[in-house]
């Protein structure tokens, strides 16, 4: 019997659920095939596929439907409304299967389901039976699946609270007992706040997190922190943004600001993100009231290694010789 093959592109919410993905689609017998890692090509054939006023995150999804669209037999591009059952995604994710349909010609089947967790917890665990009812009809099958994606996916928040980047708890996740424990050794401590999809691909990122790796400085990020800690800062805004990643960042930076550990907050925004102008505006003031240094990177199409890479440094130089590092 054919093996089916369902595609994930590498990118957008790849960095938050792709170790409940991954188990769950294998678990139904599916193979998942993941787009290459973003480069140039990908990029280019993305903003060919998408409208040009989209931002570089958008862009680059529709490269990595185009990367994977004559390899698969399905598309997973789920309806992400609410992860948190209060706000709401982007309104950019909220269409993006239909955004991916209009834009790119002769693609396989999409698995578009919704999920919408403002309907209860437990719409995660009905989102994923109805996309197995799709694929199997047989019950245990999927539920199988969804208990083992479940403890994979509580495997790779336990390794992002520890302070491990996705791209690092990834290969750890393999293994059976994860006994790693990040080694903290830099100079200096920098939040790096961002979309996950901004700050953990190497390639729109320009490598950021390598360039700050290079200069010594340990790095903390918004999935690094716990969730109730999420919630109890979210409570010291008058009022919330409307949209989840960026609450994310929000909660973050304040958590960070009032733990009094790091030495400075870069912000990794996206040119053209509508809700990334109110969220750069709001963490700023938030710094700028604690008295932290604070570094705005702005990535899109264009952005250069280089550029990116003498500011970084210029910033951290600037906080090492005020803590007498240098
Ligand atoms: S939040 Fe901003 S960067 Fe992310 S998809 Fe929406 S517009 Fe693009």
């Amino acid at each position: 019997m054919k093996i089916l093959r369902i595609g994930i592109p590498r990118t957008l919410s790849y960095f938050t659920f792709f170790p409940l993905w991954q188990p769950f689609f294998e678990g139904l017998g599916l193979d998942v095939i993941v787009s290459p890692e973003s480069n140039k090509e990908i990029l280019d054939d993305g903003i060919k596929e998408t409208v040009n006023d989209a931002c570089v995150p958008i862009k680059l999804f529709h490269g990595h439907v185009a990367a994977l669209k004559d390899k698969v037999d399905f598309l997973f591009i789920p309806r992400l409304i609410s992860l948190d059952g209060k706000s709401t995604l982007c309104p950019k994710f909220l269409g993006l299967p239909d955004m991916v349909k209009y834009s790119i010609k002769g693609l396989p089947e999409i698995i578009e389901n919704r999920l919408d967790l403002k309907k209860g917890k437990l719409e995660l665990y009905r989102f994923l039976y109805r996309i197995g009812k799709k694929f199997t009809d047989n019950k245990l099958l999927i539920l199988k699946a969804i208990w083992r994606a479940r403890y994979n996916f509580n495997r790779y928040r336990k390794l992002l609270l520890q302070g491990f980047t996705p791209l690092e708890a990834f290969p750890l996740l393999q293994k059976g007992n994860i006994t790693e424990v990040k080694p903290k050794n830099g100079k200096i401590k920098l939040a790096v706040l961002g979309y996950p999809y901004t700050l953990y691909d190497g390639y729109i990122s320009v490598g950021l997190l390598d360039i700050l790796k290079q200069h010594e400085v340990d790095v903390v990020t918004p999935e690094m922190v716990p969730e109730k800690e999420l919630q109890r800062m979210s409570k010291k805004f008058r009022k919330n943004l409307f949209w989840y990643y960026s609450n994310n960042v929000a909660w973050a930076c304040k958590y960070y600001l009032a733990d009094k550990t790091v030495d400075g907050i870069i912000h990794v925004t996206a040119f053209a993100c509508g809700p990334d102008s109110m969220t750069n505006k709001l963490i700023e003031l938030e710094a700028k009231e604690a008295k932290i240094p604070f570094l705005t990177v702005t990535i899109d199409e264009h952005t250069g290694e280089a550029g990116v890479e003498t500011r970084v440094e210029a910033f951290v130089d600037l906080i090492k010789r005020k803590k007498g590092i240098m």
